[in-house]
Protein backbone atom coordinates (compact mmCIF):
# COMPACT_ATOMS: atom_id res chain seq x y z
CA UNK A 1 0.00 0.00 0.00
CA UNK A 2 1.68 3.50 -1.21
CA UNK A 3 1.09 6.95 1.08
CA UNK A 4 0.60 8.46 -2.65
CA UNK A 5 -2.77 5.97 -3.00
CA UNK A 6 -3.87 7.04 0.03
CA UNK A 7 -3.66 10.55 -0.36
CA UNK A 8 -5.28 9.90 -4.68
CA UNK A 9 -8.08 7.92 -2.75
CA UNK A 10 -9.06 9.99 -0.29
CA UNK A 11 -9.04 13.24 -2.82
CA UNK A 12 -11.03 11.12 -4.95
CA UNK A 13 -13.75 10.24 -2.14
CA UNK A 14 -13.73 14.22 -1.01
CA UNK A 15 -13.42 15.93 -3.56
CA UNK A 16 -13.26 14.84 -6.64
CA UNK A 17 -16.49 12.57 -6.46
CA UNK A 18 -18.98 14.50 -4.98
CA UNK A 19 -18.42 17.39 -7.23
CA UNK A 20 -18.68 14.75 -10.29
CA UNK A 21 -21.91 13.22 -9.32
CA UNK A 22 -23.88 15.94 -8.49
CA UNK A 23 -22.95 18.02 -11.98
CA UNK A 24 -24.14 14.43 -13.18
CA UNK A 25 -27.17 14.50 -10.71
CA UNK A 26 -28.27 18.14 -11.76
CA UNK A 27 -28.43 16.53 -15.71
CA UNK A 28 -30.14 13.76 -15.29
CA UNK A 29 -33.70 14.39 -16.69
CA UNK A 30 -36.79 13.00 -14.90
CA UNK A 31 -38.50 10.59 -17.20
CA UNK A 32 -42.42 11.40 -17.53
CA UNK A 33 -44.73 10.19 -15.42
CA UNK A 34 -46.39 6.76 -17.24
CA UNK A 35 -49.76 5.89 -15.83
CA UNK A 36 -49.50 2.54 -15.14
CA UNK A 37 -46.98 2.81 -12.24
CA UNK A 38 -47.32 5.21 -9.44
CA UNK A 39 -45.12 7.80 -9.05
CA UNK A 40 -41.28 7.24 -9.04
CA UNK A 41 -39.46 6.56 -5.97
CA UNK A 42 -37.30 9.61 -4.75
CA UNK A 43 -34.33 7.27 -3.52
CA UNK A 44 -33.50 5.85 -6.81
CA UNK A 45 -31.45 8.78 -7.07
CA UNK A 46 -29.69 8.32 -4.03
CA UNK A 47 -29.06 4.48 -4.88
CA UNK A 48 -28.03 5.54 -8.35
CA UNK A 49 -25.38 7.60 -6.38
CA UNK A 50 -24.16 5.90 -3.74
CA UNK A 51 -23.66 2.86 -6.29
CA UNK A 52 -21.93 5.06 -8.86
CA UNK A 53 -19.42 5.95 -6.32
CA UNK A 54 -18.86 2.65 -4.93
CA UNK A 55 -17.64 1.57 -8.17
CA UNK A 56 -15.58 4.52 -9.09
CA UNK A 57 -14.31 4.48 -5.49
CA UNK A 58 -13.45 0.80 -6.30
CA UNK A 59 -10.76 2.23 -9.07
CA UNK A 60 -9.07 4.69 -6.75
CA UNK A 61 -9.13 1.94 -3.95
CA UNK A 62 -5.56 -0.42 -5.33
CA UNK A 63 -3.09 0.53 -4.04
CA UNK A 64 -4.75 2.67 -0.84
CA UNK A 65 -6.14 -0.10 0.66
CA UNK A 66 -6.59 -4.07 0.54
CA UNK A 67 -8.99 -5.16 -2.09
CA UNK A 68 -11.52 -8.03 -1.51
CA UNK A 69 -13.57 -10.11 -3.90
CA UNK A 70 -16.20 -11.10 -1.99
CA UNK A 71 -19.23 -13.69 -2.34
CA UNK A 72 -22.77 -12.47 -1.43
CA UNK A 73 -23.43 -14.71 1.47
CA UNK A 74 -19.82 -14.12 3.08
CA UNK A 75 -19.38 -12.43 6.15
CA UNK A 76 -17.95 -9.23 4.91
CA UNK A 77 -17.54 -7.76 8.66
CA UNK A 78 -14.68 -9.30 9.30
CA UNK A 79 -12.88 -7.90 6.15
CA UNK A 80 -14.64 -4.44 6.74
CA UNK A 81 -12.46 -4.31 10.35
CA UNK A 82 -9.16 -4.93 8.33
CA UNK A 83 -10.53 -1.60 6.62
CA UNK A 84 -10.42 -4.34 2.78
CA UNK A 85 -12.32 -2.28 -0.07
CA UNK A 86 -14.92 -5.06 -0.82
CA UNK A 87 -16.17 -5.55 -4.34
CA UNK A 88 -19.11 -8.40 -5.07
CA UNK A 89 -18.62 -10.19 -8.29
CA UNK A 90 -22.21 -10.98 -8.32
CA UNK A 91 -23.45 -7.54 -8.06
CA UNK A 92 -20.93 -7.28 -11.01
CA UNK A 93 -22.35 -9.52 -12.64
CA UNK A 94 -26.52 -8.47 -12.16
CA UNK A 95 -25.07 -5.62 -13.34
CA UNK A 96 -23.85 -7.00 -16.93
CA UNK A 97 -27.09 -8.84 -16.93
CA UNK A 98 -29.57 -5.62 -16.22
CA UNK A 99 -27.19 -3.90 -19.39
CA UNK A 100 -27.74 -6.72 -21.19
CA UNK A 101 -24.72 -7.59 -21.52
CA UNK A 102 -24.35 -11.04 -19.87
CA UNK A 103 -23.79 -13.13 -23.33
CA UNK A 104 -21.23 -10.66 -24.75
CA UNK A 105 -18.91 -10.50 -21.51
CA UNK A 106 -19.60 -14.61 -20.63
CA UNK A 107 -18.80 -15.84 -24.27
CA UNK A 108 -15.31 -14.18 -22.97
CA UNK A 109 -15.34 -17.60 -20.61
CA UNK A 110 -17.15 -19.54 -22.70
CA UNK A 111 -13.91 -19.33 -25.49
CA UNK A 112 -11.90 -20.87 -22.57
CA UNK A 113 -13.95 -23.74 -22.04
CA UNK A 114 -16.39 -22.29 -19.42
CA UNK A 115 -19.61 -24.68 -20.32
CA UNK A 116 -22.70 -22.39 -20.87
CA UNK A 117 -24.22 -24.36 -18.61
CA UNK A 118 -22.37 -22.57 -15.48
CA UNK A 119 -23.60 -20.03 -13.08
CA UNK A 120 -24.06 -17.40 -15.69
CA UNK A 121 -23.23 -14.96 -12.72
CA UNK A 122 -19.80 -16.70 -12.72
CA UNK A 123 -18.99 -17.01 -16.90
CA UNK A 124 -19.79 -12.83 -16.70
CA UNK A 125 -17.36 -12.84 -13.81
CA UNK A 126 -15.00 -14.96 -15.10
CA UNK A 127 -15.04 -13.27 -18.68
CA UNK A 128 -14.62 -9.92 -16.92
CA UNK A 129 -11.46 -11.57 -15.04
CA UNK A 130 -10.17 -12.93 -18.76
CA UNK A 131 -10.84 -9.61 -20.95
CA UNK A 132 -11.46 -6.88 -18.54
CA UNK A 133 -14.85 -5.99 -20.24
CA UNK A 134 -17.21 -4.39 -17.83
CA UNK A 135 -19.91 -1.29 -18.09
CA UNK A 136 -18.40 0.38 -15.20
CA UNK A 137 -15.10 1.41 -16.46
CA UNK A 138 -13.13 -0.76 -14.96
CA UNK A 139 -12.91 -2.94 -11.45
CA UNK A 140 -9.72 -3.15 -9.05
CA UNK A 141 -8.51 -6.70 -9.43
CA UNK A 142 -8.21 -8.44 -6.13
CA UNK A 143 -5.12 -8.61 -3.75
CA UNK A 144 -7.79 -11.43 -1.69
CA UNK A 145 -10.73 -13.77 -2.20
CA UNK A 146 -13.36 -14.56 0.21
CA UNK A 147 -15.78 -17.13 -0.48
CA UNK A 148 -18.56 -18.62 1.88
CA UNK A 149 -20.31 -21.84 0.32
CA UNK A 150 -23.54 -21.37 1.87
CA UNK A 151 -25.24 -20.41 -1.22
CA UNK A 152 -23.70 -22.87 -3.29
CA UNK A 153 -20.76 -24.73 -4.62
CA UNK A 154 -20.60 -23.19 -7.76
CA UNK A 155 -18.89 -19.95 -5.86
CA UNK A 156 -16.33 -22.72 -4.65
CA UNK A 157 -15.06 -23.75 -7.78
CA UNK A 158 -15.28 -19.84 -9.46
CA UNK A 159 -13.44 -18.61 -6.72
CA UNK A 160 -10.25 -20.84 -7.32
CA UNK A 161 -10.48 -20.35 -10.72
CA UNK A 162 -10.63 -16.33 -9.57
CA UNK A 163 -7.73 -17.30 -6.98
CA UNK A 164 -5.39 -19.05 -10.26
CA UNK A 165 -6.04 -16.24 -12.94
CA UNK A 166 -4.92 -13.69 -10.34
CA UNK A 167 -2.43 -15.83 -8.23
CA UNK A 168 -3.67 -14.88 -4.89
CA UNK A 169 -4.61 -16.13 -1.92
CA UNK A 170 -8.54 -17.35 -1.30
CA UNK A 171 -9.83 -17.93 2.28
CA UNK A 172 -13.02 -20.34 2.44
CA UNK A 173 -15.54 -20.40 4.74
CA UNK A 174 -17.52 -23.34 4.74
CA UNK A 175 -20.84 -23.77 6.24
CA UNK A 176 -22.50 -27.53 6.83
CA UNK A 177 -25.57 -27.72 4.83
CA UNK A 178 -28.14 -27.84 7.21
CA UNK A 179 -30.57 -30.80 7.48
CA UNK A 180 -33.70 -30.18 9.53
CA UNK A 181 -34.35 -31.98 12.55
CA UNK A 182 -30.55 -32.27 13.35
CA UNK A 183 -29.14 -30.43 16.19
CA UNK A 184 -27.59 -26.82 14.48
CA UNK A 185 -24.99 -26.38 17.60
CA UNK A 186 -22.16 -28.53 16.21
CA UNK A 187 -22.63 -27.26 11.98
CA UNK A 188 -22.44 -23.86 13.74
CA UNK A 189 -19.63 -24.41 16.16
CA UNK A 190 -17.68 -25.26 13.32
CA UNK A 191 -18.07 -22.35 11.18
CA UNK A 192 -17.40 -20.31 14.03
CA UNK A 193 -13.91 -21.95 14.43
CA UNK A 194 -12.88 -21.27 10.88
CA UNK A 195 -13.79 -17.76 11.32
CA UNK A 196 -11.81 -17.49 14.18
CA UNK A 197 -9.03 -18.82 12.01
CA UNK A 198 -9.96 -16.32 9.27
CA UNK A 199 -9.47 -13.26 11.88
CA UNK A 200 -5.39 -14.97 11.96
CA UNK A 201 -5.20 -15.36 8.13
CA UNK A 202 -6.70 -12.10 7.69
CA UNK A 203 -4.06 -10.40 10.63
CA UNK A 204 -0.93 -11.77 8.35
CA UNK A 205 -2.35 -10.85 5.24
CA UNK A 206 -3.12 -7.13 6.41
CA UNK A 207 -0.26 -6.55 8.76
CA UNK A 208 -1.90 -5.29 11.18
CA UNK A 209 -3.62 -6.69 14.60
CA UNK A 210 -7.53 -7.49 14.38
CA UNK A 211 -9.42 -3.94 15.66
CA UNK A 212 -12.32 -6.32 17.84
CA UNK A 213 -14.10 -2.48 18.77
CA UNK A 214 -14.31 -1.68 14.87
CA UNK A 215 -15.58 -5.22 14.00
CA UNK A 216 -18.35 -5.05 16.93
CA UNK A 217 -18.89 -1.09 15.15
CA UNK A 218 -19.29 -3.09 11.69
CA UNK A 219 -21.16 -5.82 13.16
CA UNK A 220 -23.81 -3.33 14.65
CA UNK A 221 -23.98 -0.87 11.91
CA UNK A 222 -24.54 -4.41 9.23
CA UNK A 223 -27.15 -5.39 12.27
CA UNK A 224 -29.26 -2.29 11.56
CA UNK A 225 -28.67 -2.25 7.68
CA UNK A 226 -30.57 -5.40 7.56
CA UNK A 227 -33.22 -4.35 10.39
CA UNK A 228 -33.84 -1.23 8.27
CA UNK A 229 -34.04 -3.75 4.82
CA UNK A 230 -36.49 -5.72 6.83
CA UNK A 231 -38.18 -2.50 7.84
CA UNK A 232 -38.46 -1.64 3.96
CA UNK A 233 -40.10 -5.39 2.56
CA UNK A 234 -42.32 -4.81 5.00
CA UNK A 235 -43.97 -2.02 4.00
CA UNK A 236 -44.89 -4.32 0.81
CA UNK A 237 -47.66 -6.18 3.22
CA UNK A 238 -49.54 -3.03 3.02
CA UNK A 239 -52.34 -2.41 0.61
CA UNK A 240 -51.55 -1.05 -2.27
CA UNK A 241 -48.07 -1.91 -1.62
CA UNK A 242 -45.82 1.29 -1.68
CA UNK A 243 -43.05 -0.28 -4.34
CA UNK A 244 -43.16 -3.65 -5.79
CA UNK A 245 -40.52 -6.75 -5.96
CA UNK A 246 -39.43 -5.45 -9.35
CA UNK A 247 -38.45 -2.07 -7.25
CA UNK A 248 -37.06 -4.06 -4.33
CA UNK A 249 -34.41 -6.18 -6.51
CA UNK A 250 -32.90 -2.96 -7.46
CA UNK A 251 -33.06 -1.08 -4.23
CA UNK A 252 -31.26 -4.49 -3.04
CA UNK A 253 -27.83 -3.17 -4.20
CA UNK A 254 -26.40 -1.25 -0.92
CA UNK A 255 -27.47 -4.16 1.35
CA UNK A 256 -25.40 -6.58 -0.78
CA UNK A 257 -22.57 -4.41 -1.62
CA UNK A 258 -22.27 -1.70 1.45
CA UNK A 259 -23.68 -3.57 4.65
CA UNK A 260 -21.32 -2.78 7.55
CA UNK A 261 -20.77 0.60 6.16
CA UNK A 262 -22.79 3.80 7.40
CA UNK A 263 -23.71 4.72 3.77
CA UNK A 264 -25.95 1.37 3.89
CA UNK A 265 -27.82 2.67 7.01
CA UNK A 266 -28.21 6.09 6.09
CA UNK A 267 -29.95 4.81 2.61
CA UNK A 268 -32.14 2.67 3.83
CA UNK A 269 -33.12 4.59 6.58
CA UNK A 270 -33.92 7.41 4.02
CA UNK A 271 -36.07 4.32 1.74
CA UNK A 272 -37.83 3.08 4.93
CA UNK A 273 -39.15 6.58 5.66
CA UNK A 274 -40.31 7.24 1.78
CA UNK A 275 -42.01 4.33 1.78
CA UNK A 276 -44.14 4.36 5.48
CA UNK A 277 -44.63 8.06 3.87
CA UNK A 278 -46.21 6.65 0.55
CA UNK A 279 -48.15 4.09 2.86
CA UNK A 280 -49.89 6.40 5.41
CA UNK A 281 -50.53 8.47 1.77
CA UNK A 282 -52.00 5.59 -0.21
CA UNK A 283 -49.61 5.93 -2.86
CA UNK A 284 -49.71 2.86 -4.74
CA UNK A 285 -46.31 1.34 -6.90
CA UNK A 286 -49.42 -0.04 -9.53
CA UNK A 287 -52.25 2.06 -9.14
CA UNK A 288 -55.07 -0.47 -9.20
CA UNK A 289 -53.53 -3.16 -7.65
CA UNK A 290 -55.63 -6.54 -8.41
CA UNK A 291 -53.10 -9.45 -7.39
CA UNK A 292 -50.49 -9.70 -4.62
CA UNK A 293 -47.99 -12.25 -6.08
CA UNK A 294 -44.66 -14.18 -4.66
CA UNK A 295 -41.57 -14.35 -6.14
CA UNK A 296 -39.61 -17.12 -5.88
CA UNK A 297 -35.61 -17.32 -6.93
CA UNK A 298 -33.60 -14.19 -8.44
CA UNK A 299 -34.65 -11.46 -10.55
CA UNK A 300 -34.38 -11.86 -14.47
CA UNK A 301 -32.00 -8.72 -14.84
CA UNK A 302 -32.16 -8.26 -18.15
CA UNK A 303 -36.55 -8.52 -18.68
CA UNK A 304 -37.13 -6.31 -15.24
CA UNK A 305 -38.53 -3.61 -17.16
CA UNK A 306 -40.84 -5.56 -19.61
CA UNK A 307 -41.81 -7.81 -16.77
CA UNK A 308 -42.79 -4.99 -14.64
CA UNK A 309 -45.16 -3.19 -17.38
CA UNK A 310 -46.52 -6.78 -18.00
CA UNK A 311 -48.02 -7.62 -14.63
CA UNK A 312 -48.88 -4.21 -14.30
CA UNK A 313 -50.76 -4.11 -17.55
CA UNK A 314 -52.59 -7.05 -15.02
CA UNK A 315 -52.86 -5.43 -12.40
CA UNK A 316 -50.34 -7.68 -10.70
CA UNK A 317 -47.94 -6.96 -8.13
CA UNK A 318 -44.93 -8.93 -7.30
CA UNK A 319 -44.85 -7.78 -3.32
CA UNK A 320 -42.47 -10.44 -2.09
CA UNK A 321 -39.26 -12.48 -3.04
CA UNK A 322 -37.06 -15.13 -1.49
CA UNK A 323 -33.98 -13.82 -2.69
CA UNK A 324 -34.97 -9.97 -1.29
CA UNK A 325 -35.32 -11.34 2.49
CA UNK A 326 -32.45 -13.43 2.14
CA UNK A 327 -31.00 -10.32 3.92
CA UNK A 328 -33.18 -9.70 6.10
CA UNK A 329 -34.15 -12.60 7.32
CA UNK A 330 -31.20 -13.60 9.86
CA UNK A 331 -30.75 -10.07 10.86
CA UNK A 332 -31.87 -10.99 14.34
CA UNK A 333 -29.03 -13.29 14.59
CA UNK A 334 -26.41 -10.41 15.30
CA UNK A 335 -26.38 -10.90 18.87
CA UNK A 336 -23.42 -8.32 19.63
CA UNK A 337 -22.68 -10.25 23.23
CA UNK A 338 -21.23 -13.26 20.82
CA UNK A 339 -20.42 -12.09 17.76
CA UNK A 340 -18.61 -15.19 16.21
CA UNK A 341 -21.27 -17.82 16.84
CA UNK A 342 -23.80 -14.76 15.80
CA UNK A 343 -21.89 -14.36 12.23
CA UNK A 344 -21.64 -17.92 12.36
CA UNK A 345 -25.51 -18.26 12.95
CA UNK A 346 -26.37 -15.57 10.41
CA UNK A 347 -24.29 -16.36 7.43
CA UNK A 348 -24.18 -20.46 8.26
CA UNK A 349 -28.40 -20.20 8.72
CA UNK A 350 -29.68 -18.70 5.60
CA UNK A 351 -32.52 -20.28 3.78
CA UNK A 352 -30.60 -21.41 1.01
CA UNK A 353 -28.20 -23.30 3.15
CA UNK A 354 -31.28 -25.32 4.25
CA UNK A 355 -33.15 -28.15 3.03
CA UNK A 356 -36.30 -28.07 0.83
CA UNK A 357 -39.13 -28.59 3.90
CA UNK A 358 -37.28 -25.64 5.05
CA UNK A 359 -38.15 -23.09 2.23
CA UNK A 360 -41.60 -24.85 1.83
CA UNK A 361 -42.27 -23.56 5.04
CA UNK A 362 -40.42 -20.07 4.49
CA UNK A 363 -42.33 -19.61 1.20
CA UNK A 364 -45.86 -20.37 3.15
CA UNK A 365 -44.64 -18.00 5.84
CA UNK A 366 -44.16 -15.45 3.33
CA UNK A 367 -47.08 -16.43 1.26
CA UNK A 368 -49.28 -15.55 4.53
CA UNK A 369 -47.66 -12.89 5.50
CA UNK A 370 -47.89 -10.48 2.38
CA UNK A 371 -51.80 -12.12 1.70
CA UNK A 372 -50.32 -13.08 -1.97
CA UNK A 373 -53.26 -14.85 -3.98
CA UNK A 374 -50.60 -16.67 -6.20
CA UNK A 375 -46.58 -17.19 -6.65
CA UNK A 376 -44.49 -16.91 -9.99
CA UNK A 377 -41.44 -19.48 -9.55
CA UNK A 378 -38.35 -17.84 -11.72
CA UNK A 379 -36.53 -21.30 -12.81
CA UNK A 380 -33.07 -19.81 -13.64
CA UNK A 381 -31.42 -22.32 -16.30
CA UNK A 382 -28.06 -21.87 -14.91
CA UNK A 383 -28.86 -21.47 -11.05
CA UNK A 384 -29.29 -25.09 -10.18
CA UNK A 385 -29.58 -24.60 -6.62
CA UNK A 386 -31.91 -22.31 -6.60
CA UNK A 387 -33.99 -23.54 -8.81
CA UNK A 388 -33.81 -27.45 -7.77
CA UNK A 389 -37.25 -28.46 -6.72
CA UNK A 390 -39.58 -25.80 -7.83
CA UNK A 391 -41.70 -27.69 -9.49
CA UNK A 392 -42.02 -29.71 -5.61
CA UNK A 393 -42.53 -26.05 -4.38
CA UNK A 394 -45.07 -25.15 -6.72
CA UNK A 395 -47.09 -28.19 -5.83
CA UNK A 396 -47.09 -27.57 -2.73
CA UNK A 397 -48.14 -24.02 -2.51
CA UNK A 398 -51.01 -25.40 -4.40
CA UNK A 399 -51.83 -28.24 -1.80
CA UNK A 400 -51.39 -26.32 1.04
CA UNK A 401 -52.23 -22.74 1.02
CA UNK A 402 -54.21 -23.21 -2.15
CA UNK A 403 -51.55 -20.34 -4.00
CA UNK A 404 -52.00 -20.72 -8.24
CA UNK A 405 -48.00 -20.54 -8.84
CA UNK A 406 -46.52 -19.95 -12.12
CA UNK A 407 -43.16 -21.77 -13.67
CA UNK A 408 -40.82 -19.15 -15.44
CA UNK A 409 -37.82 -20.28 -17.81
CA UNK A 410 -35.43 -18.18 -17.93
CA UNK A 411 -31.81 -17.08 -16.34
CA UNK A 412 -29.89 -13.90 -14.08
CA UNK A 413 -27.90 -12.20 -16.60
CA UNK A 414 -28.22 -14.86 -20.49
CA UNK A 415 -30.74 -13.79 -22.49
CA UNK A 416 -30.07 -16.56 -25.06
CA UNK A 417 -32.41 -18.56 -23.14
CA UNK A 418 -35.19 -16.32 -22.49
CA UNK A 419 -38.06 -15.65 -25.23
CA UNK A 420 -39.79 -12.61 -24.12
CA UNK A 421 -43.12 -14.02 -26.33
CA UNK A 422 -42.94 -17.42 -24.36
CA UNK A 423 -43.24 -15.60 -21.56
CA UNK A 424 -45.65 -13.69 -22.44
CA UNK A 425 -47.99 -15.78 -23.58
CA UNK A 426 -47.48 -18.10 -19.68
CA UNK A 427 -47.80 -15.12 -17.70
CA UNK A 428 -50.88 -13.72 -19.33
CA UNK A 429 -52.90 -17.10 -19.18
CA UNK A 430 -51.80 -17.07 -15.25
CA UNK A 431 -52.76 -13.44 -14.56
CA UNK A 432 -55.99 -14.96 -16.54
CA UNK A 433 -56.50 -17.64 -14.25
CA UNK A 434 -56.00 -14.74 -11.35
CA UNK A 435 -58.70 -13.08 -12.27
CA UNK A 436 -60.74 -15.66 -12.42
CA UNK A 437 -60.27 -16.62 -9.36
CA UNK A 438 -60.95 -13.00 -7.92
CA UNK A 439 -64.11 -12.99 -9.58
CA UNK A 440 -65.23 -16.38 -8.23
CA UNK A 441 -63.66 -15.14 -4.59
CA UNK A 442 -65.87 -11.88 -4.69
CA UNK A 443 -69.17 -14.17 -5.23
CA UNK A 444 -68.41 -17.20 -3.41
CA UNK A 445 -66.07 -19.36 -1.54
CA UNK A 446 -63.63 -21.02 -3.78
CA UNK A 447 -61.51 -23.39 -2.41
CA UNK A 448 -64.71 -24.79 -0.80
S1 LIG B 1 -25.25 -20.90 -8.91
FE1 LIG B 1 -26.92 -19.59 -8.17
S2 LIG B 1 -26.53 -19.37 -5.96
FE2 LIG B 1 -24.61 -20.06 -6.93
S3 LIG B 1 -23.48 -18.18 -7.40
FE3 LIG B 1 -24.65 -18.74 -9.22
S4 LIG B 1 -26.53 -17.55 -9.02
FE4 LIG B 1 -25.59 -17.58 -7.00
Amino acid sequence: MSAFARLRYRFVRDALLPAALAFKGGRRKSRPPDPLFGPPLKSTADLRRIMARHYALARHAKGAMPVAWVTSGAPVELLRAFGFYTVYPENHSALCGARKLGPEISAEAEARGYSQDLCSYARVDLGHAFSGRTPVGSLPAPDLLFCTNNICQTVLYWFKALSREHGIPLILLDTPYLHGGRDEAPAFAYVEGQLRRAVTELERFARKDFDEKRFLQVLESSRRASQLWGGVLETLRRRPAPMTIFDAFVHLMPIVSLRGLPVCERYYEGLLAELQDRVERGVAAVPGERHRLLWDNIAIWFALGPLARLFAEHGAVPVVATYTHAWAETAHQMDLQDPFGALARTYGGIFLNRDLAHRRAFLETLAREYTVDGAVLHSARSCKPYSIGQYDLKQSLMDIPGIPSVVLEADMTDHRVWSEAQARTRLEAFFEALEGQTIRNSSGPVNA
